[in-house]
């Protein structure tokens, strides 16, 4: 038993938390932590005792081997549960019916963990722990776990040397230079392959991700073979670890969900492998997509949700109730907007965040993280995370939504939210102004952007061309923020639509009812062209490029503007339509080429954006133009000169000195040049102009 060597006293922990107190009732030192817990535990109620720096540091667990640690001699077991009076470790030969075979007492050990270990052979032997505290019994799956049987029930003891595929351990993510090199595509994993026109067999499975040579029924490359096509270099998945919403038993169900209700953190979804009963299973075939993707020149991002868990009677709250959540008296806070939300402030919770997000990195090479309601978490946990991933590689990239779903306790100056991202190097935002300025906002569907002739717009697209970065071109009277708040271009991500809220096509169809079709596609050809010209990281929807709809199942000629578990006829990629709208793929492709091919799109620093990119003052409503002036070496600059005309006439703009090459108009996008101008040029309605003076025209 470990002793602790400082003098505590009740006063402490009330001057922590604010709560009541029993006046100069002193705790002597050199208690034992069972002595402390029996104290608090007698004034449970007047304290939080969770927050209190005593608790942290009595308690604080540093070591790398919580979990279930295989070897094929013995498997050891540790959990962190200081608050319980009792554990035992329980045995099963299977995930899910009776089929208990030993239970074993565990120990407490240092700092509030317990332990026991077996010495056999437990590969793919399932377990959880019974855990006893303040006299209720619990059965739970180990936080840590690996991985599990169907449902995520039970836990499962994985040699997980055996789980990688035949090149796993030497293969190398793919060649990225900078997070501004960087194309993101958000994805659902069954939307990528459950429409028949998909020609995928690995119908809503990771595998899906192996497969190459896939046709729609025009013989138009799907799947994989459209991600190389269009140039992405970042794939961002939808929640893949395991979640509740979805049956993994009734594959036959069809069921759909987004996967915003976190499970087990460190487990890939099962009803996403070919057989969820099997827990290596998943673990493989989550491999092999990784293995896959990255053989194609493709990263992968993981949707990560720690903000909340799928519901308080979680495995969290079974071994250490109450530690894991924040709590507004009796009731757990909301800033979730499910229920509840975690406290990344305690040693523990920043510690499980953390040792998660390395475990995906290390273990199944992801290369990025996407926090869902990043601004629930507190600054520090979000600069521990870049800390301990950037140790893993500098290259992972981590962003998320800086904002939160619902009021959360945690005070505003330590959230990890949009406003704070200048505090939080190497972590991005979504930049939702830059977003709602380019087709109207997201909780309207009817409000236009400046994209649809909405006026006044032009300060947020501007500042969405500088990636929120603090830009002498920029009246920040003029924007929805007021100021900026990214440090650098590489914590801004640009888009204009994901998997919430309208698809973009259905936001443009419903704001603009009484356009010809014709309108709308340069209205989605113009929002796209701003996203990829604009500096930071541009990102889109998957779909986005063929105009993804998302019809409602319910109202017949409806969208569905929140189909978190609307059926796949609303969600799948109908890949036929890349057919009838190749057009706008085409472009979409073009613009990604364009903007790998020059660096004066892809400005590294704030600095760099302000001596480089100028803003055209003077020109009309709604008309945006800007030149850049990039040295791309000692003898060479890339001058690029940028339009955007939301007029429904066309606008005579003045070019700088020297002979212009058109390379991207309101029709197409691309790499090569299509016209040479001078002096002037007349941009067409609704649509987007990009220009090159190439060095060999000095
Ligand atoms: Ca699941």
């Amino acid at each position: 038993m470990k002793y602790l060597c400082y003098l505590l006293t009740v006063e402490n922990i009330r001057c922590a938390q604010g709560g009541c107190v029993m006046e100069n009732q002193h705790i002597n030192s050199n208690r034992n932590e069972l002595e402390l817990l029996k104290i608090w535990s007698d004034h449970k109620g007047m304290y939080d005792i969770f927050s209190s720096i005593e608790f942290e540091e009595a308690f604080t667990y540093e070591g790398d081997d919580l979990g279930a640690i295989y070897n094929k001699d013995a498997t050891k077991f540790r959990v962190w549960a200081p608050t319980a009076s009792k554990i035992d470790l329980r045995l099963y030969r299977t995930g899910h019916d009776n089929s208990l075979f030993e239970v074993i007492p565990m120990s407490r050990d240092v700092k509030g963990t317990w332990v026991v270990t077996v010495e056999k052979d437990l590969n793919k032997i399932y377990y959880t722990y019974l855990v006893t505290v303040d006299g209720i019994t619990s059965e739970a799956v180990d936080p840590y776990v690996r991985t599990t049987g169907v449902n995520g029930e039970r836990g499962m003891v994985i040699d997980l040397l055996e789980t990688n595929p035949c090149g796993f351990i030497e293969e190398k993510r793919p060649e990225s230079c900078s997070p501004l090199d960087t194309v993101i595509y958000e994805l659902h994993i069954r939307d990528f392959s459950t429409d028949p026109s998909s020609g995928i067999k690995n119908v809503g499975n990771f595998l899906a991700f192996t497969e190459t040579g896939t046709k729609n029924s025009f013989g138009q490359g799907t799947g994989i073979d459209h991600l190389t096509e269009l140039g992405i270099t970042h794939l961002h998945l939808l929640p893949s670890f395991d979640y509740a919403s979805v049956d993994e038993s009734r594959p036959e169900d069809n069921a759909f969900n987004w996967g915003y209700d976190p499970l087990n953190y460190n487990v890939p979804e099962g009803s996403y492998s070919t057989d969820p009963f099997h827990g290596e299973v998943r673990v493989k075939e989550f491999k092999q997509m990784i293995l896959s993707l990255h053989e194609h020149g493709i990263r992968v991002v993981m949707d990560v949700v720690y903000n909340h868990t799928f519901s308080v009677d979680s495995n969290l709250n079974k071994i250490v109730p109450d530690y894991y959540y924040r709590k507004v008296g009796d009731a757990y806070s909301n800033g979730s907007g499910c229920g509840n939300e975690t406290a990344s402030e305690r040693a523990m919770v920043r510690k499980f965040i953390v040792d998660s997000v390395v475990y995906w990195a290390k273990e199944y090479h992801v290369d990025g993280f996407r926090f869902d309601l990043m601004g629930v978490h507190d600054i520090e946990t979000m600069k521990a995370v870049k800390k301990a991933l950037h140790e893993v590689d500098p290259s992972i990239l981590i962003y998320g939504e800086g904002w939160t779903g619902g009021d959360s306790s945690l005070s505003y100056e330590k959230r990890a939210i949009k406003a704070h991202t200048y505090k939080m190097e190497g972590v991005a935002s979504f930049n939702d102004d830059l977003r709602d300025a380019i087709k109207g906002s997201v909780f309207d569907s009817y409000e236009k952007g400046f994209v649809s002739g909405k006026t006044g717009l032009e300060g947020n697209i501007k500042f969405g061309v500088v990636a929120a970065t603090n830009h002498t071109g920029i009246d920040f009277s003029k924007t929805s923020s007021g100021r900026y708040w990214a440090g650098s271009p590489c914590q801004c991500i640009n888009y204009v639509s994901c998997h919430d809220n309208l698809t973009l096509w259905d936001k443009l169809t419903i704001s603009n009812p009484n356009e010809s079709f014709e309108n709308r596609v340069k209205m989605n050809k113009l929002a796209c062209a701003i996203v990829f010209t604009s500096q930071g990281i541009p990102f889109i929807q998957a779909g986005e490029e063929f105009l993804r709809s998302k019809p409602s199942g319910v109202n017949e000629g409806g969208f569905e503007e929140n189909s978190y578990k609307s059926p796949d006829s609303t969600n799948r990629l109908q890949w036929d339509n890349l057919k009838q709208y190749e057009d706008v793929f085409t472009y979409y492709k073009g613009l990604i080429a364009f903007r790998k091919e020059h660096a004066g799109l892809r400005l590294k620093t704030t600095e760099e954006i302000n001596s480089q990119l100028s803003f055209i003052e003077g020109l009309e409503n709604n008309v945006v133009a800007f030149h850049i002036e990039h040295k791309l070496d000692d003898t060479n600059m890339e001058h690029i000169f940028v339009v955007y005309n939301a007029n429904k006439e066309s606008k005579r703009i003045m070019l700088p000195d020297g002979a212009w090459g058109v390379y991207v108009n309101g029709e197409t996008a691309g790499i090569d040049r299509m016209q040479e101008v001078t002096s002037d040029i007349m941009v067409e309605p609704i649509s987007a102009m990009v220009l090159l003076k190439e060095a060999t025209h000095f």
